[in-house]
């Protein structure tokens, strides 16, 4: 195999290309773009667009397209070719800075939420140079934000992008405080570990449920399961190690640091974590990841499923977000230093986390809110819907003690005194009590577990980002003004540790007594479902706190609640109506086909053998016929609910009644065709079951 560092970002237009291709001078005011936000020449953006056009069309590309993320869906692209007539009747290749720099996509039909009717009928894209460019295909991409004329973000990279900047801002104030001139910038760092579930492209074809909707919408339960878990870190199969081979491959290529991957805990389920980056490169990476992973699988006659929830009665799938704050000299943040002073700077802003995730845990909750991860989350699958923060017994003893001003064990009894005392060293926590946690400090980073599989990443970090700017915002306006900025920084430590404690908790999430504890003692918050969650964007101190760091403005804010609840709508409607339909023109009919067989031959025997009752035979098709019964009523009254949903006006109502009919309703008719699957003969199952869609490559 060729050396991984001869072809490792081969398709990037990354930081050594443009070192390589561009004048000194252009490529210092690019780097100043990047770097600092400075405004961009346009004589400059011309340079750059030539130079990344020749690049382009020397590794093979054609066309170019504004690559970017709208609300719902993983990615949008429009290609525009590089080619222009030339005076002498043929053609050639340009690409010119205004190109780059601003695009017009028709994107009429993308969700805005009434942003867009409201303003102007047609949106823009406009260059992130934060964000490398790339060649897919025969297309060099360029990853943009999207936004109307008026401004506003139609997309979930500008959000993302704001929160980063508010972050910076008042990460940057604080550092001041403690003496850091030199710091330039506060970055946020994520490396998101993401599942996903294996099958054969041959039974995918056969099950509409997963061609419509991406899950399984019936099936009987296997013979085997996850039960005795040795699908996790087992052996990987040659099919899915040719897989992941190749997969790796046309990562590297896009310079994405894919590093591990192993199989999870459910059969067919496995896991690829790339090296943490920036996060907004970190978010882009993401959204190419999961792209390829499906481009990948079909080569090899597979599907890669991303859906939260493909399999009932299987662990889902989802994605660990591992995020740290980083300097632009590569200080972790989140690390606790060698010297007392770094020590209660790490204090400082371990307890800005820990106060955002208690202010906000509505915040966080939605961020990650879809219909598909609702299965997970609300439904006493990793991690519960309850947010909590996982410290570890060491770093909590150690705020026990600031709190209380009791000593603290590992330090001879001496008092925890901030600026003084050294930290004791924590080691990395890796029990699984700290695995079952929807946010858990693992040494010097915090992993955000409750992120759906197919979540765009960019969603749970602007709400993150935002959430602890806010923090460090009250921090930072109270030391600005403080006599004694020791005894200050103690006394906001030791309050944020009282006032918050109750997020903290380092039991196992997944215990039914947590969850009692947590909503009835402590008054945290369980919102369980989409529809109970989203609402709360729109809540005063939300839209206050947000529209203050300017990550959203309240109508964007509006807009957006709008299209995740319609998002949540559709997703489930969707489902109704594939179900409905399946019952009804395969179910049905398979059943029914089957219990004309058993009583074809009940009745043959009769007429063989003089006498002969047939009570099996006559006691399944008395079955048979109630199960088509109960099936064809529960797809009646399916269809009758959907029926009566399409009356309800507005969006809040309509998701409130998915939630309290329809659903109940899918989980009827689910039942009573999963149990007819168990009782018809398999040749006359119109679908693969879950046995062999689990356990199908090899
Ligand atoms: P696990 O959670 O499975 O034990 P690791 O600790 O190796 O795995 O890390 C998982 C992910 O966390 C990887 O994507 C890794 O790059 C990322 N990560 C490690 N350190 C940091 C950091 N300081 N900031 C953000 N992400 C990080
Ligand atoms: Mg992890």
């Amino acid at each position: 195999m060729e050396n991984v560092s001869g072809y490792f970002g081969s398709m990037v237009f990354d930081d050594r290309v443009m070192k390589a291709n561009l004048s000194a001078g252009v490529y210092k005011s690019l780097r100043k773009t990047i770097d600092q936000g400075a405004k961009l020449d346009i004589s400059v953006a011309n340079a750059v667009a030539a130079a990344m056009k020749d690049w382009a069309v020397e590794h093979g590309a054609t066309h170019y397209t504004h690559w970017f993320q709208p609300l719902t869906g993983i990615t949008a692209e429009k290609h525009d070719s590089f080619i222009s007539p030339s005076p002498d009747g043929g053609v050639i290749m340009e690409f010119s800075g205004k190109e780059l720099i601003k695009g017009e996509p028709d994107a009429s039909s993308f969700p805005s939420g009434g942003l867009r009717a409201t303003f102007e009928a047609r949106g823009y894209t406009a260059w992130d140079p934060t964000s490398y460019a790339f060649i897919k295909g025969k297309t060099l991409c360029i990853p943009t934000a999207f936004c109307s004329y008026g401004g506003e973000a139609l997309d979930k990279k500008t959000p993302l992008l704001r929160s980063m900047e508010a972050l910076n801002k008042q990460a940057l104030r604080i550092l001041r405080l403690f003496g850091n001139s030199h710091v330039k910038c506060v970055r946020t760092c994520v490396g998101p570990e993401q599942e996903y579930f294996l099958i054969t492209k041959e039974m995918y074809d056969k099950r509409p449920d997963l061609r419509f909707t991406g899950r399984t919408l019936f099936g009987a339960k296997s013979p085997k399961g996850q039960e005795m878990d040795d699908h996790y870190f087992g052996v990987i199969k040659p099919r899915v190690a040719a897989y992941m081979e190749e997969l790796n491959d046309e990562l590297w290529k896009l310079g994405v640091l894919a590093k591990t991957e192993h199989n999870e805990v459910a059969p067919a389920q496995h896991e690829l974590a790339p090296i943490y980056t920036t996060t907004n490169i970190a978010t882009d990476q993401n959204q190419l990841t999961m792209e390829i992973m499906q481009k990948v699988a079909a080569k090899h006659g597979l599907v890669c499923l991303l859906h939260e929830k493909p399999f009932a009665g299987v662990n889902g799938s989802g994605k660990h977000n591992n995020w740290s704050l980083a300097t632009d000299s590569g200080v972790n943040l989140l690390s606790p230093g060698d010297t007392p002073y770094e020590n209660a700077q790490f204090l400082l802003f371990l307890c800005a986390v820990i106060k955002a995730v208690d202010d906000y845990q509505d915040l966080l909750r939605l961020s990650v809110a879809t219909a598909g991860n609702d299965h997970r989350l609300g439904a006493n699958e990793a991690p519960p819907a309850v947010v909590s923060i996982f410290l570890g017994d060491e770093l909590t003893e150690v705020l026990d003690a600031i709190e209380t001003g009791k000593p603290y064990r590992g330090t001879e009894k001496t008092q925890m005194k901030l600026g003084v005392n050294v930290l004791p060293k924590f080691n990395r926590d890796t029990t699984d009590r700290n695995r079952t946690s929807p946010f858990a400090f693992t040494g010097n980073k915090f992993e955000f577990r409750m992120l759906g599989s197919s979540n765009s990443i960019a969603c749970a970090n602007m709400m993150l980002n935002s959430v602890v700017a806010e923090s460090l915002k009250i921090y930072a306006d109270r030391l600005e003004g403080a006599q004694d900025f020791e005894s200050e920084l103690h006394e906001m430590i030791r309050k944020t540790i009282k006032d918050h404690k109750k997020i903290i908790f380092n039991g196992n999430g997944y215990d039914e007594s947590w969850i009692k504890e947590a909503t009835e003692k402590r008054g945290l918050l369980n919102y369980r479902t989409t529809p109970d969650c989203m609402p709360h964007l729109l809540d005063k101190k939300n839209v206050d706190m947000l529209t203050s760091h300017k990550v959203f403005s309240e109508a964007e804010l509006k807009s957006r609640c709008e299209i995740m609840l319609d998002n949540y709508c559709k997703t489930v409607l969707i489902e109704a109506n594939t179900m409905a339909d399946m019952a009804k023109t395969e179910i049905v009919p398979a059943v029914e086909t089957y219990a004309l067989e058993v009583a074809r031959t009940a009745a043959a025997k009769k007429a063989l053998v003089e006498g002969l009752a047939c009570t099996y035979e006559t006691g399944l098709v008395k079955k048979l016929s109630q199960l088509t019964d109960m099936i064809a009523l529960k797809a009646e009254e399916l269809e009758e609910a959907v029926v009566e949903l399409q009356g309800i006006g507005d969006v809040i109502g309509q998701s409130e009644f998915i939630r309290d009919t329809i659903l109940n309703k899918m989980g009827e008719l689910r039942a009573a065709s999963d149990e007819a699957e168990t009782v018809t003969a398999k040749k006359y199952w119109p679908y693969p079951s879950y046995g062999d869609l689990l356990f199908g490559v090899r």
